[in-house]
C-alpha cells in the first residue's frame, strides 16, 4: 500500500527564472485551488479536480501552497546570539558568535542545539539549508542526525578554522583531514544529507587547511563547498593582507581549487568585475543575506550585476548576523537593499531564488524547489495574512504579483500554516 495524502490549496512555483522588473512572467506557475497528490514522499500529480475518495486529505482551500523555502547560508549554533547589539564582523564575532559556538564541544549541547534549530527552521517554512555547524566533529554529527531524523534536505559540514580563532574553537590541518574524512564517509549522500567542504572564510584558515579543504573537493565532484566572502570592508583589507599574492578575497579560495559548480559564499558584497567573472566560469552561487547585512552594517549587495556577469545568486538568513530564520522576512529584507540602489526585484524574483533558483544552483533540481510530478514533497502551506493590517491589504490588491508581493512583505512564520517533508507533517501551528 503507498502512503497517500491529497493537499488542496493555491499552488503557486516557477517554471523557469523570472526576468529582472517583470512584474507579469511566463515562468509563474499559478494553479489556485488546486491538488497536490502525494504518494511516498513525492509529488505524484497536481490536478484541478478532487481525487478519489482513496485518498486522506488535507483541504486548505483559499490557502497558499509553496514549495519549501531553501536557506543557503545559515549558522546553526547562532539561535544563541541572534539579535546582539552593537558590532560589525569581526567584533560580533569574537564578542558573541564564538563564546556561543564553543559551547558545541559539548555532544549533548550540539543535539539539544541541532534540533532546536531544525525544528525552528521547519517552523519558519524552510525545508532545506546549507548550514555552518561549529569547528568540533560532534557538532556536525548532532546536525546530520537530526535532519535525518526529520527527514530534512541538509547540506553541511565541520567547520574549518586552524588560526585567528579562541582556544577550543580551533582545529588543526591533519587531524580537520581526518575528521573530515570520517564525516563524509558517515554522511555524504546517506539519505537526504550531502558533506559540504566548509572554512569559515579566509582569516581562520592558514594556507596548508585551505589547500586540504580543495584536495577534498578535488577528489569528489559530488561534495560541496561553503565560506563566507567579502562581507565587510575590515574584513576585505584583512584578507589583502593575509595573503598578499591573492588578486582579490575571492581568488583566495579559487587558488585553492575552492571554487566550483558546487560551491556556496555567503555575501560577496566587495566584488569586482573580475571576481564576477570568475564566480560565474566556476559555476559558484552566491547566497545574499540581506537581514545579516543590513544588520551588522556590511553593505549592500550587487544583485543584479552579480546576475548580469552570469553568476548564480540564491537568498539565505544567515542567522545569527541575519535577525530572523524566516525566508519572508529576508526576501522583504533584499527589495530593500535593491532599492538603496534604485533596482526593483520582484516577487517572483526573490521567490525564485528562495526555491526552484537555490534548487537549480545546489544541482538538486530534480529533487526539490517545485511543485512538480516526480519532486520530493517537500512544501509549505501559508495564510495570505496574519492581522488586520495584512488582512486588509489582501483585500484590496489588484493582480497576482501585488498580492504575493504584499503578502510577502508583510507576512513572516506567523503565516505558517503547516510544513511537509518527504509528505510529512513536520510542523503545524
Ligand atoms: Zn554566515
Amino acid at each position: 500500500m503507498k502512503k497517500r495524502l491529497a493537499i488542496r490549496g493555491d499552488l503557486l512555483d516557477f517554471t523557469a527564472e523570472p526576468g529582472w522588473g517583470e512584474t507579469e512572467s511566463a515562468a509563474v506557475r499559478f494553479r489556485p485551488d488546486h491538488w497536490l497528490l502525494i504518494e511516498d514522499g513525492r509529488i505524484a500529480a497536481v490536478q484541478a479536480q478532487a481525487p478519489g475518495a482513496d485518498w486522506p486529505r488535507a483541504d486548505h482551500a483559499g490557502r497558499l501552497v509553496l514549495p519549501g523555502f531553501v536557506d543557503t547560508h545559515v549558522h546553526s549554533p547562532q539561535l544563541d546570539v541572534i539579535g546582539s547589539y552593537g558590532s560589525e564582523l569581526l567584533d560580533w564575532l569574537n564578542t558573541y558568535t564564538f563564546p556561543a559556538e564553543r559551547r558545541y564541544a559539548d555532544a549533548a549541547v550540539a543535539q539539544q542545539g541541532a534540533a532546536l534549530f531544525l525544528d525552528a527552521l521547519l517552523a519558519h517554512g524552510t525545508t532545506a539549508a546549507v548550514v555552518f555547524p561549529t569547528v568540533h566533529k560532534v557538532s556536525a554529527d548532532a546536525l546530520f542526525a537530526a535532519a535525518a531524523e526529520r527527514g530534512m534536505r541538509l547540506i553541511a559540514g565541520k567547520v574549518l578554522m586552524d588560526r585567528h580563532a579562541p582556544d577550543g574553537l580551533r582545529d588543526d590541518v591533519v587531524q580537520a583531514e581526518a575528521d573530515c574524512r570520517e564525516l563524509i564517509a558517515r554522511w555524504h549522500g546517506r539519505e537526504r544529507l550531502a558533506y559540504a567542504v566548509t572554512v569559515r572564510f579566509a582569516p581562520t584558515s592558514t594556507p596548508a587547511q585551505l589547500a586540504m579543504a580543495g584536495r577534498l573537493c578535488a577528489e569528489d565532484a559530488t561534495l560541496y563547498m561553503q565560506t563566507h566572502v567579502a562581507e565587510n570592508r575590515d574584513e576585505v583589507r584583512w584578507v589583502r593582507e593575509l595573503f598578499p599574492e591573492a588578486r582579490s578575497y575571492l581568488d583566495v579560495y579559487a587558488r585553492a581549487g575552492l571554487l566550483h559548480g558546487r560551491s556556496v559564499l555567503a555575501h560577496g558584497i566587495w566584488l569586482d568585475d573580475t571576481d564576477r567573472a570568475v564566480l560565474r566560469a566556476a559555476g559558484a552561487q552566491i547566497a545574499h543575506s540581506p537581514s545579516s547585512n543590513l544588520f551588522l552594517g556590511s553593505g549592500l549587495f550587487g544583485w543584479r550585476e552579480a546576475e548580469a556577469a552570469g553568476a548564480a545568486v540564491t537568498l539565505a538568513s544567515d542567522v545569527g548576523g541575519g535577525t530572523s530564520l524566516s525566508m519572508l522576512r529576508t526576501m522583504a529584507d533584499a527589495y530593500k537593499v535593491q532599492a538603496m540602489a534604485h533596482q526593483r526585484l520582484t516577487a517572483w524574483k526573490a521567490l525564485h531564488a528562495a526555491t526552484r533558483g537555490a534548487a537549480r544552483a545546489l544541482a538538486l533540481e530534480h529533487e526539490i524547489g517545485s511543485l512538480e510530478a516526480g519532486r520530493m514533497a517537500d512544501l509549505c502551506v501559508w495564510d495570505w495574512a496574519a492581522g488586520p493590517v495584512a488582512e486588509r491589504r489582501m483585500e484590496v490588491a489588484r493582480g497576482l504579483h501585488e498580492k504575493v508581493f504584499a503578502w510577502l512583505t508583510l507576512g513572516d512564520e506567523r503565516c505558517l500554516v503547516a510544513a511537509y517533508v518527504n509528505g510529512v507533517q513536520r510542523h503545524r501551528r
